[in-house]
């Protein structure tokens, strides 16, 4: 690369518009969170946007968007598309079906679009790899929908089939390359038809690691400072040093991913009075504690000392964890509650982050988690590495102000919404609505119990 003299090329086209410059991050983190829960990481990622005409694209493309009926973004191509199109690698995961194809191929056409014409025998601009044939020949299809209207050619290169007639339909030149890894790196070496040297913006779409090393072998040919972008269904361990390698500061996307709480969690909510939650809990424990280890959150240093006796005086032996017990009994408690030599735990949430123990079986709120985010966490303690897990939580008159998140967590894992829960929210509601008040959901997720501080990493690890 270095003995190449490589055209400045521009990465970065997008312009907020007003309607979302104007949202506040508590707004964007609601908005985000009504997007099935989009969870990004990454410095300096652009709010998702609402509506088409908002990632600044062409008027070509937007007929074209409503000639196909996609009347509005899904949830990844509201978040990758303004991302993308400022210029940033990324890489993007979401379930199959929603929308990724598109996510990548608009900001794509807005970059080709800025570049000169090709001249003969120049190579693409965009090179998209895929993991299978027929992955490359829906995405050529759905290209197709696009580039017509733009007048730019797209070729579909996969093995399996007569080389000749691709390799006559690459001399013909292409804006746009669809491949397979295995057949890109025939066409590149052997038989010297393709050229990606100077090749812009790379997609790859990856479902296993098999490919790994053509991957790498191909990208070894495309300028350093191209756009580089991977989107999956799942984004397993081992592709993680891969990424970091091809991907220079990327901005990650993950919908409806690590921000849920996992199926494999019965999710239980009960509306109850303050003082019927402790014999509600001793039912509750007796139905569950035999099957394996528990824990109950409650909120306050306090709240965990004065069950922890109520809970002995009842006979159950229990521990409590919390940021008030110095570190060497933390680390001791944990320990008795990991070998099971304790099976119930009383916990603030912040103590109990990130805690792994397999057979917890069952995890109780007996203080409503305030936010979303902190509910989450706590329901995701159980329900590990494909036990099956349960979680309840108790949530008083007074603490109605929280249903919504609870309500939110509860329909984004597909769980049952208690009606008595449904009926807390909507009077909550009504009464604020009444009151002349605005209805903030508390999802912020800048509230306390989410972000780490020295001390709660310290006990996490
Ligand atoms: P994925 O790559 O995530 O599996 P696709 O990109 O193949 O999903 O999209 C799945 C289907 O949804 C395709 O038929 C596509 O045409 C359609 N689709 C994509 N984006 C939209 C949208 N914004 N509105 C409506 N349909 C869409």
């Amino acid at each position: 690369h270095q003995k190449i003299e490589y055209e400045p090329y521009r990465k970065d086209f997008y312009v907020e518009v007003p309607e979302l410059a104007k949202m506040s991050p508590e707004e964007v983190n609601v908005h985000r969170l009504d997007l099935e829960g989009i969870a990004v990481k990454g410095k300096g990622c652009p709010k998702p946007i609402k509506s088409w005409v908002q990632c600044g694209t062409s008027m070509k493309i937007l007929s074209a968007l409503k000639r196909h009926s996609y009347e509005k973004p899904t949830p990844i191509q509201a978040q990758a598309i303004p991302a993308i199109m400022s210029g940033r690698d990324l890489i993007g995961i979401a379930k199959t079906g929603s929308g990724k194809t598109i996510a990548f191929l608009l900001p794509m056409y807005r970059h080709i679009m800025d570049q000169r014409p090709l001249e003969e025998a120049e190579g693409p601009i965009a090179v998209i790899m895929t993991p299978t044939r027929e992955l490359a020949l829906q995405i050529t299809k759905e290209c197709k929908k696009f580039s017509k209207p733009l007048n730019l050619r797209v070729v579909c290169v996969y093995g399996g089939t007569g080389i000749s007639e691709q390799i006559a339909e690459l001399k013909r030149g292409a804006e746009i390359i669809v491949c397979t890894p295995g057949r890109m790196i025939d066409m590149l070496g052997a038989n010297s038809v393709l050229d990606v040297a100077s090749s812009l913006l790379l997609y790859w779409l990856f479902s296993d690691i098999l490919h790994r090393f053509l991957v790498m072998r191909i990208m070894d040919n495309v300028r350093p400072d191209r756009q580089t972008v991977m989107f999956s269904a799942t984004f397993p361990r081992a592709m993680e040093a891969l990424a970091r390698r091809i991907l220079s500061k990327p901005i990650e996307v993950q919908v409806g991913g690590r921000s849920v709480v996992c199926s494999d969690v019965e999710q239980h909510v009960l509306v109850i009075e303050e003082d019927q939650k402790f014999l509600k809990l001793l039912e509750i424990l007796g139905h569950y504690q035999e099957k394996g280890s528990v824990i109950i959150f409650v909120d306050k240093q306090e709240h965990a000392d004065g069950l922890l006796k109520d809970l002995m005086k009842a006979s159950y032996p229990c521990m409590s964890l919390h940021g008030g017990i110095d570190q060497y009994d933390r680390d001791s408690v944990i320990n008795d509650f990991k070998n099971g030599a304790c099976r119930l735990m009383v916990a603030t949430s912040v103590a109990a982050r990130g805690l792994d123990i397999k057979q917890l079986i069952l995890v109780v709120n007996y203080n409503c988690p305030n936010h979303y985010e902190d509910y989450v966490h706590r329901a995701g303690r159980t329900g590990r590495a494909g036990n099956k897990g349960f979680a309840y939580t108790f949530i008083t008159d007074e603490q109605a102000r929280y249903a919504g998140d609870i309500i939110k967590a509860l329909e984004l894992s597909g769980s049952p919404v208690p009606k008595e829960l449904e009926q807390l929210w909507l009077s909550f509601k009504n009464q604020r609505q009444a009151e002349g008040k605005s209805i903030k959901s508390s999802s912020g997720f800048s509230g306390k119990g989410f972000k780490f501080d020295e001390t709660e990493h310290a006990l996490a690890n």
